[in-house]
């Protein structure tokens, strides 16, 4: 099915994880490779951003200068709160876009994670009205945002801005029904609107290709040959009003097992379903702390604490890995840590889950506030 009049393939190449050299920089000649593995089989998208470090110029170099231009099909992004103090910074932003891809107009042009207080950013230089004008002047083809956050911010973006024609949004079966990301919530918001989905993070950063022990099993046990990742792919390729689905690739292989999983695939059947469903529960019960994300605590602490995020990063912790609630911990304490806690009850007071709101906050400052750990980035 196409849309916006686009008839793309539904595996994207995500660029934002590239191969890179020993002596430092992006391995063009293996990023040359995987894009002819790619473009060979049909596929033809590849997404990138200003802030994913040498991949934009990678894209010029592995794709621009070698495939004619209507052969494939760009999208990048620019984040108004990172670094923009003027109108003119968001048109520098543009402007290496296209000079650093070699193009004078890319297929796709993003907002780059909306949400929270960074909204705020894209209002205030008007970035909304600036991708509306390069779109008449011919030098974006469609445009959208990219947001990892929950449907209400989502629908009332699009309500704001409704010259907005598709939306970026983190999808897998893990965060179907997961209170940070609501991505099923947010899945029905932009059918509504009528909005077709670019779906990110469909393998969640590469975590559901090596889930907890107890998920991958019940993935084996359904077909011992298909990969978990296979299975990630899958969920979000059955998902109707997808326009792609990207896959951040980084190695040869990958390309090559992605494309095979791209070839091979059917419709879901039920019974697959109920395997989705088993894996969920399973992966729920991996949880630490079974806050639901009901927020009901945080509209009473006097200390403005993100308890539910803190609670998601401890979770996080469980069922990944600890640099992941590492990472997860520090994004959600930006405007209040853990140990801000004045330690006065309310919370648990609010909690329907009878969760120890203090003494649950009070053991994750224990883990991810010790001054001796290094700090983390996204993994
Ligand atoms: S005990 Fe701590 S976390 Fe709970 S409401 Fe009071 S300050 Fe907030
Ligand atoms: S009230 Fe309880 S369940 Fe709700 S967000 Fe707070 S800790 Fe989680």
């Amino acid at each position: 099915m196409s849309y916006l009049g686009e008839d793309i393939p539904k595996l994207g190449f995500g660029m934002m994880r590239l191969p890179q050299l020993e002596e430092g920089g992006t391995d063009i000649e293996q990023v040359k490779e995987m894009v002819d593995v790619f473009m060979a089989a049909g596929l033809t998208y590849f997404d990138t951003a200003r802030a994913y470090e040498g991949s934009e110029d990678a894209i010029r170099q592995a794709v621009v200068e070698r495939y004619p231009r209507d052969s494939f099909q760009i999208a990048t992004k620019a984040a108004a709160w990172a670094g923009a103090k003027s109108i003119e910074d968001i048109e520098e932003m543009f402007e290496t876009s296209l000079k650093t891809l070699g193009v004078d107009y890319v297929d796709f042009y993003l907002l780059h994670n909306i949400g929270n207080d960074r909204t705020q950013f894209f209002d205030k230089y008007d970035m909304w009205g600036f991708v509306e004008k390069q779109k008449e002047l011919g030098r974006v083809k469609h445009i959208g945002f990219s947001m990892h956050d929950v449907s209400d911010v989502l629908e009332k973006a699009l309500q704001d801005h409704p010259s907005m024609e598709f939306v970026q949004l983190q999808v897998n079966w893990s965060d179907w029904n997961a209170g940070g990301v609501q991505a099923r919530e947010c899945m029905e918001v932009a059918q509504k609107y009528g909005v077709p989905v670019v779906i990110m993070e469909p393998v969640r950063g590469g975590t559901l290709a090596d889930p907890p022990h107890g998920v991958a099993e019940i993935f084996a046990n359904a077909t011992p040959k298909m990969p978990p990742a296979e299975w990630a792919l899958r969920f979000c390729w059955n998902l109707p009003n997808v326009l792609t689905v990207l896959s951040g690739m980084s190695t040869l292989e990958q390309v090559q097992q992605n494309v095979e999983s791209y070839k091979r695939f059917q419709p879901l059947t039920d019974a697959e379903m109920e395997v989705y469903a088993a894996a969920q529960e399973a992966m729920a019960t991996a949880v630490a702390v079974p806050c639901t994300s009901c927020k009901y605590c945080m509209k009473v602490c006097p200390m403005g604490i993100n308890i539910a995020g803190i609670f998601a990063a401890v979770n996080r912790k469980s069922q990944f890995s600890f640099r992941q609630g590492q990472f997860w911990y520090g994004f959600m304490t930006r405007e209040a840590k853990g140990s801000d806690c004045i330690k006065c009850g309310q919370c648990v007071m609010a909690c329907p889950q009878h969760i120890n709101v203090v003494e649950e906050v009070a053991k994750a400052v224990e883990l991810f506030e010790d001054p001796s750990l290094e700090p983390v980035g996204p993994s």
